[in-house]
C-alpha cells in the first residue's frame, strides 16, 4: 500500500486521462462501422495459397463477383499472426478492411508498423489493446502514431506503467478515445463479423483477465481470439452462452496453463490451434500439458517460436496455413496438473493492477513503479542494455524482450540513447 501513496498522484493522472479517453467515446469516429461491402475491392494478388485451399462447395460455381459456395461472403479473411517473440500482434484483413489485434512488445514497435506497411495497411480501422502487460500493447503507440485509426477498443483497466500511458497519450494526441468491450457487441470488418466475448467482470485480480476475447467468423470459418484470458474468463464466457465454437483457435496466453481449460478447449473445439510464443522464453511458454491437451484433441498447432508469422486464410468454407504445422514440444512436466506456475507470477508482478470499488472508470489499484526516485536515482550507473531501434533499456540482458534482437547495446544507464524502462525487467 505504501507504494500506492507513493504513486496516487500518477494513478490519478492516468485515471484522469483515460476518464477523459473513455468519456469522449460518443465523438469517436464512427465512420468505419457501416462498412459499404458492396464495393470492397477484393485483392487475390496473393494467391500462393490458392492452391492448397480445399474445395469447398463442388456444386457451385465461383467467380470474383459471386460468392464463395455457400458461404455468403466474398474474397477472402487473412489473419496474421506476426511473430513478435513472447507476445501477442495480429493483423486481420478482409477485403480493404483491416483490424490489428496487440502490437508486441515496445521494442516491436517498429517491426509490426512495417509489417503492417508491407501489407498495404493504411487505415487501421479496428485497433484492438487486449489487456495492458506491455507484450499486448507495447507497440501500440506505433500503430496509433503511424495509421489512421478507425476504433480503439481497451479494457476499462489502467496500469501505472510507462507502456501504458505512452498509449494514453498517443491516442489522446491523435484525438482518439478509448472504447471499452461491451461483450455480445458486434461489428462488420468487410464481410466478416466480429464479436466481443469479454471481458464480462470488472474486478478480476489479473491484469490477464481484462483481456478483450473476439470471435471472428468469415462465412462457415471463424477465429477466436483470447488475448492473455485465462480460467476465469473463460468460465464466464461459456456461462454467458456466447457460441465460442471455431475453426482455429489463438491459445490463450502464449500456451500458459493458466488458460485453455479442457472445459473451454472442448467447446470451441478447434480444428487448428495458433501459438503466439518466444523461443526460450522465461516464463516456459507454451506448457507441455496445453499442448498435450491439443495434441490428444488431434489439433495441429502452429507456434510462432518454430515457423515465425503464420498466416492463416479462409475462402469462407476452409482455412489453410502459410506453413507446416509445428511439435507438440513444450515446457514443464506433461503430468503437472498445476493451474497457475510461478513463470505467470513474474508477468503478472510487471504490471499488476486493481480495482477501486464501484467506479465505472478505468481503475488502477496497485502498480509497480518503473520510475520511482529511488530506483532511478541509486542505479544512473548501473549497467543496462538496449537495442538500435528499440526505446527501452533493460537491466537483464536475457530480458525475454530482447531475445530476437541481432544488435544489444550495453552502457551505464546515465549514458543510455533510451529514456522508457522496460516494464518486464526493469522494477
Ligand atoms: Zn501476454
Ligand atoms: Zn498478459
Amino acid at each position: 500500500m505504501n507504494k500506492l501513496r507513493k504513486n496516487i498522484s500518477s494513478i490519478t493522472l492516468i485515471a484522469f486521462l483515460i476518464t477523459a479517453l473513455f468519456g469522449f467515446s460518443g465523438c469517436a469516429n464512427g465512420g468505419t462501422t457501416n462498412d459499404k461491402t458492396g464495393d470492397t475491392v477484393q485483392t487475390q494478388g496473393d494467391s500462393k495459397n490458392e492452391s492448397n485451399a480445399p474445395e469447398g462447395d463442388s456444386n457451385s460455381v465461383t467467380n470474383p463477383a459471386s460468392a464463395n459456395g455457400s458461404t455468403g461472403v466474398k474474397g477472402e479473411l487473412k489473419v496474421h499472426f506476426i511473430d513478435v517473440g513472447q507476445a501477442d500482434s495480429i493483423l486481420i484483413q478482409q477485403g480493404d478492411k483491416a483490424m490489428v489485434v496487440d502490437a508486441g512488445n515496445n521494442d516491436d514497435g517498429n517491426l509490426v508498423k512495417d509489417y503492417l506497411q508491407k501489407q498495404g495497411i493504411k487505415n487501421v480501422d479496428y485497433l484492438i489493446g487486449t489487456h495492458p502487460h506491455e507484450d499486448h500493447i507495447g507497440g501500440l503507440d506505433y500503430v496509433i502514431n503511424s495509421f489512421k485509426v478507425g476504433k480503439l477498443y481497451m479494457p476499462k483497466v489502467a496500469s501505472n506503467t510507462k507502456t501504458f500511458t505512452d498509449v494514453v497519450n498517443a491516442a489522446k494526441n491523435k484525438g482518439l478515445s478509448f472504447t471499452a468491450p461491451k461483450p455480445g457487441e458486434s461489428f462488420k470488418l468487410g464481410e466478416a463479423t466480429v464479436t466481443i466475448l469479454s471481458p464480462n467482470g470488472s474486478s478480476y485480480e489479473d491484469l490477464n483477465n481484462y483481456s478483450i476475447v473476439v470471435k471472428v467468423a468469415f462465412g462457415n470459418t471463424s477465429f477466436l481470439l483470447t488475448g492473455d484470458a485465462e480460467d476465469v474468463p473463460e468460465k464466464e464466457i461459456i456461462a454467458k452462452g456466447f457460441d465460442v465454437s471455431s475453426t482455429v483457435l489463438k491459445v490463450g496466453h502464449h500456451g500458459s496453463n493458466s488458460s485453455t481449460t479442457s472445459e473451454f478447449l472442448n467447446k470451441v473445439n478447434p480444428k487448428y490451434a495458433v501459438i503466439s510464443v518466444g523461443k526460450d522464453n522465461t516464463y516456459g511458454h507454451p506448457k507441455q500439458n496445453i499442448l498435450d491437451r491439443l495434441k490428444g484433441k488431434g489439433t495441429p498447432v502452429y507456434r510462432t517460436d518454430e515457423s515465425g508469422t503464420i498466416v492463416a486464410t479462409s475462402d469462407g468454407n476452409a482455412v489453410t496455413f502459410n506453413t507446416k504445422p509445428g511439435t507438440y514440444n513444450g515446457f514443464g512436466n506433461s503430468t503437472g496438473s498445476s493451474d497457475k506456475s510461478s513463470y505467470e507470477e513474474k508477468e503478472d508482478n510487471a504490471v499488476a493492477s486493481s480495482q477501486q470499488q464501484n467506479t465505472p472508470a478505468p481503475s488502477v489499484k496497485e502498480e509497480s513503479s518503473v520510475t520511482t526516485p529511488a530506483s532511478v536515482s541509486s542505479s544512473s550507473n548501473r549497467t543496462v542494455y538496449w537495442t538500435p531501434n528499440g526505446k527501452s533499456y533493460h537491466y537483464d540482458k536475457n530480458c525475454s524482450t530482447l531475445s530476437r534482437s541481432k544488435t544489444i547495446n550495453e552502457g551505464a544507464l546515465s549514458s543510455s540513447p533510451k529514456a522508457d524502462p522496460c516494464d518486464k525487467c526493469v522494477k
